[in-house]
């Protein structure tokens, strides 16, 4: 039963530095992360006061309809009195994500936790996506037990007899043993193997609602031969009254995982990149409570009703309501106006907290996903700033109804500000909705979010988004605007790859002081005229930069050449698909001096002719995303997998045996992948497990490249051959 605590009582357990747990719970998918984190809650979720009164009166009905909701909410506070010495522990379920992307949330969630629950189907054994989410937890220092669900199935669908359910669990845990052997960290990984003696496995049904340690076993005298019997006799419940599942779970997680405080002296180093003999650095190290904020934003959620909430972990200083903050990422101050903390499903204005917890800050509508929020003005933030995310696949998004229109607008905003990978966008040409991210299964997940918003909605088949680029630098070349009165000469060049690198990591953006990114530019190579006068940097690592002298009126028409300059590079002259990594240098303008014939619709077409003009006598190139594909099979499959690979135009690039196992890694054109889950089934009899990632751009063969075009401008409504050069020239 969820325990009603008032505000006071759950500050006072968030106070008392040892008895805090961050934790969270990642499986396989179907592995049953979601049914034991509803086991946790209803059994030990702590419950708002504002509706106590109310739940208790409803007895609790009202709690398990909001459970659908509460699997959405960042994290859940959880009460646990611990039997054995009657200690309180205010546990932190923070939600991570089940499903592999590519998009730094699971890193993000990671990073706020210190111990991780790996759920493990007892049928299924250890799979591939427990080895990526443990290797993940792993690599971010975040310590693991395990959880073995669905026995109730060993027994009831295959019918095993104790000794064999025994031997099973035991193969999981050596399996599960190995994961930890080969990734986690030197220094603990002794230590960190489960170890059913110790404690640190627990096995059960989350759906029955029962689990045990080894511990609660023998201390209950309970024989695998009983569990057995008590399903024969079809009484699971005899389980779940004397085994409660949350009591394993949460015995686990209060032995095994570190408080906040003794967690950050290891974890910090590995997950902020800052000094660690700074104030800020010790005071991260030490979980001080007193020391300056830093918080990183996990996870960024739109409440209809109150506005962005941010909520992440607290790794020094106290945050209160009122405060003033920096927010690193988006370069962008705020003020925390709520300090709260999730209990259940709702959110409980706490006023202020200290660190090591997991509050929620409402206010501070310019944060993202990522953001490191904090008193200190130059802080090294937790992830790089990325300048832009670089999508790679789009989906078309309708209603079904067309009055559901605005909430699908709504939803898809409310999308794409709680994660910053998914872009929103309108079609101007066909007036789709476009929503583009990280790769096939990203927009699967994010389109699983519109339809829970209780949304129908008609899709296309997803497509890849292509970029162009230029071969070489162009000549220069002039073009005039369409009445004639006006002229601009432009070139362009391929921008070196250590400035895009610059761009990327966030250390040089359009709207940063103008010298110190001209040093940087200096730098990585630049003339100084030319790194002084940056104007624009665009979505996909394009620059504009003004390369004039002298020339008359160019400020009253600056304006105009930027817009320009932006419409050009987010529309390519190939198949107009976005621009990638080029150097725009206006050379020379003649402006006419009555501004009648010097306005945007003048400045515009003319600096976007020249530029795709300069582009063609460069030589265009269309770009592909490649992904990077990771593959698991057994020996005996490796010829037919790498074949497969081949066949898609893909190539391996590395071949390893651990174990019984082959890890094959290769590189495959994201527009190959639609039905790579097919075919790679059929081939391998369903024993092949893999994931992809986004690698890099590479471009499109000769070979195919013609017909590539044409098929995007085909889709897109267009002729189906691409301007020629004279089209561009006067
Ligand atoms: P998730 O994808 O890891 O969140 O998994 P879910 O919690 O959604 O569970 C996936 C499926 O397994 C659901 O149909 C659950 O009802 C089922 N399931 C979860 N736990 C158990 C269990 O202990 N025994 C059995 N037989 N089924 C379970």
């Amino acid at each position: 039963m969820p325990r009603y605590k008032t505000t006071e009582e759950v500050l006072r357990l968030a106070n008392n530095r040892d008895q805090i747990r961050n934790m969270g719970i990642i499986a396989h998918v179907d592995h049953g992360k979601t049914t034991l984190s509803d086991s946790l809650l209803t059994a030990s979720g702590l419950l708002s006061p504002t509706v106590a009164g109310e739940a208790l009166a409803l007895d609790y009905l009202k709690i398990e309809q909001e459970r659908q909701f509460t699997y959405k909410a960042a994290n859940i506070s959880l009460y646990y009195e611990k039997k054995e010495n009657n200690t309180e522990f205010l546990v932190n379920l923070i939600d991570t994500p089940g499903h592999i992307d590519f998009t730094g949330f699971v890193t993000r969630s990671l990073r706020a936790i210190d111990g991780a629950v790996v759920v493990v189907d007892a049928v299924e054994e250890v799979m591939v996506q427990t080895e990526t989410v443990t290797r993940q937890a792993l690599e971010q220092m975040v310590r693991p037990v395990l959880f073995i669900n669905k026995v109730d199935r060993l027994i009831k669908e295959l019918r095993l007899t104790p000794q064999k359910i025994e031997q099973k669990i035991l193969r999981i845990i050596r399996d599960f043993n190995r994961l930890i052997d080969t990734y986690g960290p030197e220094e603990f990984k002794r230590e960190w193997r489960v170890d059913p003696f110790k404690g640190s496995m627990a096995f059960g049904s989350a759906k029955d609602r029962w689990g045990v340690t080894l511990k609660i076993a023998q201390s209950e005298g309970l024989k695998f031969a009983d569990i057995v019997s008590a399903y024969e006799r079809n009484q699971p419940d005899e389980l779940r009254s004397r085994f409660p599942v949350e009591n394993a779970v949460l015995d686990m997680v209060t032995e095994h995982f570190p408080p906040p405080y003794v967690a950050q002296k290891y974890r910090v180093p590995k997950i902020w990149r800052g000094d660690l003999d700074s104030e800020v650095g010790k005071a991260m190290l030490n979980c001080d409570p007193s020391g300056p904020v830093v918080m990183c934003a996990s996870h960024m959620r739109v409440d209809p009703q109150a506005g962005v909430v941010a909520t992440g972990r607290l790794f020094s200083g106290t945050v209160y309501s009122g405060q003033e903050v920096y927010l690193i990422n988006s370069r962008a101050r705020g003020r925390a106006q709520q300090v709260g903390i999730y209990m259940g499903p709702h959110r409980e204005v706490v006023g202020k907290l200290p660190a090591g917890n997991i509050p929620a800050l409402l206010g501070l509508e310019g944060a993202r996903a990522g953001e490191t929020i904090t008193t200190v003005p130059d802080i090294m933030p937790f992830e790089s700033i990325r300048y832009v995310s670089e999508p790679v696949m789009t989906i078309a998004v309708e209603p079904k109804h067309p009055k559901d229109l605005p909430q699908l607008l709504d939803t898809m905003k409310r999308l794409s500000i709680e994660d910053p990978n998914l872009r929103v966008t309108i079609n101007e040409q066909t007036g789709e909705y476009l929503l583009s991210g990280m790769g096939q299964l990203h927009l699967e997940v994010a389109l699983t979010f519109i339809k829970e918003a209780g949304l129908e909605v008609v899709t296309a088949q997803p497509v890849v988004i292509y970029r162009e680029s230029i071969k070489g630098a162009s000549q220069p070349i002039t073009v005039r605007s369409p009445n004639g009165h006006n002229r601009v000469a432009v070139m362009v060049e391929p921008l070196e790859e250590g400035v895009i690198r610059l761009i990327m990591d966030g250390k040089i953006s359009e709207f940063m002081d103008n010298r110190e990114r001209a040093k940087l530019l200096r730098d990585a190579g630049w003339s100084a005229d030319e790194a002084r006068n940056l104007w624009n940097i665009s979505d996909g690592f394009n620059v504009f930069v003004d390369a004039t002298k002298g020339v008359q009126r160019l400020e009253a028409v600056a304006g105009s050449m930027r817009i320009g300059f932006t419409e050009a590079m987010s529309e390519g002259v190939l198949a107009r698909e976005p621009v990638r990594g080029i150097k725009v240098k206006l050379l020379d303008a003649l402006v006419h001096e009555d501004p009648a014939h010097h306005g945007p619709g003048q400045i515009i077409p003319a600096i976007k002719r020249g530029i795709y003009a300069a582009m063609m006598l460069a030589g265009t190139v269309l770009l592909e995303p490649i992904l990077r594909i990771d593959v698991r099979v057994p020996p005996d499959l490796v010829g037919v997998v790498t074949r497969v690979i081949s066949s898609k135009r893909g190539k391996v690039t590395n071949i390893e045996s651990k174990e019984h196992l082959v890890y094959i890694v290769g590189e495959l054109p994201a527009a190959e992948t639609f039905d790579l889950s097919e075919v790679l089934r059929s081939a391998t009899g369903g024993r092949a497990f893999w994931d992809t990632s986004f690698l890099k751009f590479e471009a499109v063969p000769t070979s195919i490249v013609s017909d590539v075009i044409k098929e995007i401008r085909k889709r897109k409504g267009l002729p189906p051959e691409p301007p020629k050069l004279e089209e561009f020239l006067d």
